[in-house]
């Protein structure tokens, strides 16, 4: 898959991939059941261009402008996410051009999304960013909310809840992430078990640099890398 293995960012993710597979054998599951997804926010489009050389067709961003003007630049073969928070008027904006919108939680933004989608007579494809550490700076629902919000989402038309996603905390030992991983694995379980109409919890999005490893042995289907992809972002570089 990997074309260009002498790049960095090709030994990157390399690395990156055999340290899914090794995670996936860990926990007996299949390596196909993971996909990686490189971050690329705040990254030029030549970088994004090289993880693209190196087999890289999923995409993270978490800026609205930022997703709309790589969008225009790149393969239209390459799959976004918008994974980071996003408002209502800027919507309109992304929601034919993304793959998949990770951080939907609450049901305003889930109705604006519904209403943009039909204009566009596409099909949303959203999952519910839970707050599984209960962190007072982090977005996302509550876990209680979470099975709420999940059946309110699930009459809207256009729009279809495939799963879940946090962001865990940041920490030094990814094993003090373990627990959250198991626990948001553990609601979609519970989820899925009410076999709402229009609703999937297939997909479970959590893991970043630090603790992808751990994700996956919980049970992530994406996991989000930047930094372990594309160096430290310079915030003000850009
Ligand atoms: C930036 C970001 C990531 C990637 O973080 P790294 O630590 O650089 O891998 C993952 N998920 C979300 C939601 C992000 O905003």
């Amino acid at each position: 898959m990997i074309k260009d293995r002498n790049s960095q960012i090709g030994q990157n993710i390399h690395e990156i991939e055999e340290n899914i597979q090794r995670a996936c054998k860990n926990s007996g599951r299949k390596t196909e059941d993971v996909t990686l997804i490189a971050v690329s926010k705040t990254k030029p489009v030549s970088m994004l261009q090289e993880a693209y050389d190196c087999g890289c067709r999923h995409f993270g961003e978490n800026k609205v402008q930022e997703l709309v003007d790589k969008y225009e630049q790149l393969p239209k073969d390459i799959k976004w996410h918008m994974i980071g928070h996003l408002q209502r008027n800027k919507v309109k904006y992304i929601i034919d051009k993304v793959y998949l919108i990770h951080s939907v939680d609450s049901l305003r933004l889930a109705e604006e999304i519904s209403k943009e989608a039909q204009k566009k007579n596409v099909t949303a494809h959203i999952l519910v960013e839970v707050n599984i550490a209960a962190e007072e700076t982090k977005f996302g629902t509550t876990r209680e909310e979470t099975f709420k919000l999940v059946k309110e989402i699930a009459h809207l038309p256009s729009i279809r809840v495939e799963g879940l996603m946090t962001i865990a905390p940041y920490v030094e030992n990814p094993e003090k992430n373990r627990q959250y991983f198991t626990d948001l694995y553990q609601l979609s379980v519970d989820i899925n078990r009410e076999n709402i109409d229009n609703i999937s919890m297939s997909v479970l999005s959590m893991g970043m640099t630090g603790d992808y490893n751990v994700a996956v042995e919980e049970g992530a289907t994406y996991v989000r890398v930047g930094t372990g992809i594309f160096g430290e972002r310079h915030y003000n570089a850009v």
